[in-house]
């Protein structure tokens, strides 16, 4: 809450820009966002003396503006992000998380922003399979500050694995998830990792894995076999009955990269209403699907489609964890398809289908 003994000072990468006539222009730099102001002078060079080292009513008095609508237009500011209290910008710049902090400080205020990490050391992500892309969604994950990893998955590294995932010869025999963990513990030694040497082919044993966890709780399923299909319908059985959200983090569509759906249970489209709809397009997109299924598949992948698919999935999973209206997760009602040809990602709406029966009525 601002008040009048608040110190704030613009963000660094808000520019102050005179339009004329009462006009000003805040520019944040790292978001090419900007949003205009109408000031009279006095609020106009008011908020020109922000700098941190002020409080409100002592720059009001100096710059002979009325205290009340400074503090109104700081609050107004300050939840647009352009400006930041000083004391919390200082803690944070201390931080080993700063690089961290000042990237979603320019999607969320500076009094909330703190708040972000005890959120993400409280939250569980269960990462089904840990492969070519759940690997590096295990590993982006760890980096952004998570304090619970669930890594569930049955196989071995083999040397054929080390052209896309993260292991190294040294992991060569061992099961993923030790090789997985002894990583990310290299990178963050206080972090909590559960691993669970199996594959978890039916929705109850999942749904028994949800319902041990502690903390709020995120799924992404990483686990191609036997099909993306498959696996995606047991995590959403499972993951229907306690709420939980899920991150389909896709798999490979020919020399597509699947980047999967996010869902919200009981709120946005499920995989079933994905599936609808695909069902009905009757295109490419299905044919592609189908070839999944396929048990004699013998389809490539390259280590930059793998961390794409795997980069697409951690940023949503830090936005769901996050839970902030500011920044939600992106890919709630469709998913997309990255074309290794062109670089292009092709998007494909997928909307709530009532039919389908997993919102309420
Ligand atoms: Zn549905």
């Amino acid at each position: 809450m601002i008040t009048p003994g608040s110190c704030l000072r613009l963000r660094p990468s808000v520019a102050m820009v005179p339009m004329g006539a009462e006009q000003w222009q805040f520019f944040q730099g790292n978001t090419r966002r900007s949003r205009v102001f109408r000031l009279r002078a006095d609020l106009a060079d008011a908020v020109g003396r922000l700098n941190g080292e002020q409080t409100l009513a002592v720059v009001a008095r100096n710059a002979g503006a009325e205290p009340t609508r400074l503090v109104a237009l700081a609050e107004s500011l300050h939840t647009g992000c352009l400006i930041e209290d000083a004391a919390v910008a200082q803690r944070i710049a201390q931080s080993p998380w700063r690089r961290l902090l000042n990237f979603v400080g320019d999607y969320i205020p500076s009094d909330v922003l703190e708040s972000i990490l005890p959120r993400l050391s409280s939250t569980s992500v269960i990462i089904l399979g840990v492969g070519g892309v759940g690997s590096w969604v295990a590993a982006q994950l760890c980096q952004f500050g998570f304090g619970h990893l669930v890594l569930v998955d049955n196989d071995t590294v083999e040397q054929s694995n080390l052209n896309r995932s993260l292991y190294s010869l040294f992991d060569v025999g061992r099961h993923k998830v030790d090789a997985l963990a002894d990583h990310l513990r290299s990178i963050r030694p206080e972090m909590q990792i559960t691993c669970i040497k199996q594959r978890l082919s039916d929705a109850g044993g999942l749904a028994q894995l949800l319902a041990g966890q502690a903390h709020f709780t995120i799924v992404v399923n990483c686990a191609d076999m036997p099909s993306v299909d498959v696996t995606s319908a047991m995590v959403d059985a499972a993951c229907r009955v306690s709420a939980t959200p899920y991150v389909i983090a896709g798999g490979y569509n020919l020399h597509l990269s699947l980047v999967g759906m996010t869902v919200l249970p009981g709120t946005t489209a499920c995989y079933h209403c994905g599936r609808l709809t695909l069902e009905e397009k009757q295109g490419d997109d299905l044919a592609g699907m189908r070839k999944l299924a396929r048990p004699w598949r013998n389809i490539g992948n390259l280590a930059p489609l793998a961390a794409i698919t795997a980069s697409f999935a951690a940023n949503e999973v830090i936005r769901v964890a996050i839970s902030d209206s500011r920044i939600p997760p992106a890919m709630t009602n469709r998913r997309g398809e990255f074309n290794f040809l062109t670089n292009e990602m092709h998007f494909v709406s997928l909307p709530l289908r009532p039919e389908c029966g997993c919102t309420p009525q």
